[in-house]
């Protein structure tokens, strides 16, 4: 069973912060900032593009409300992240999907790290290019 799975079924302790019937919420064990939260889903979905779209949505309006939380909380919170990791080569560690919601403040050291060619800005028709492709496929969609 996986480690949010035994978390889900009180087999792990965990700091809890927010349940529902479809998802609950409890503080990551090794927080970006203090109040970093995961929002994971009851049911095991391995990886977000396994998820139904409701789901998904769910997911994001529980994080909105940590968000807010977090900014009622007096813990140190100047904006904050969503991060949704989808497989190993997005950063993936734990294959039981879930968000993370985490608060920022200036200083706080955490980046993201651009790769190479990304100070180069791609031209227009490229842009077109690659929008054309994805409306394509998201009209394939089932
Ligand atoms: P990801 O890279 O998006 O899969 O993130 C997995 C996250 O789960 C990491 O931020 C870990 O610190 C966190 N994590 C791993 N084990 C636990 C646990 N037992 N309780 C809370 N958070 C955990
Ligand atoms: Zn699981």
């Amino acid at each position: 069973m996986c480690i949010f799975c035994q978390i889900i079924e009180k087999k792990l302790p965990a700091s809890m912060v927010f349940e529902d019937a479809r998802c609950l919420a409890f503080l990551d064990i090794q927080p970006i900032n203090p109040g970093h939260v995961l929002v994971v889903p009851r049911a095991h979905v391995a990886s977000w593009q396994e998820m139904e779209e409701p789901l998904a949505g769910h997911l994001f309006q529980v994080g909105q409300r940590i968000n807010k939380a977090l900014r009622a909380s007096g813990l140190r919170c100047e904006g904050v992240n969503y991060l949704a990791a989808d497989g190993a080569a997005a950063g993936q560690e734990v294959f039981h999907a879930h968000l993370h919601v985490f608060p920022r403040f200036t200083g706080d050291g955490f980046r993201l790290k651009f790769g190479e060619g990304y100070a180069q800005k791609p031209e227009r028709a490229d842009l077109n290019a690659v929008a054309a492709r994805l409306r394509d496929a998201i009209g394939i969609l089932p």
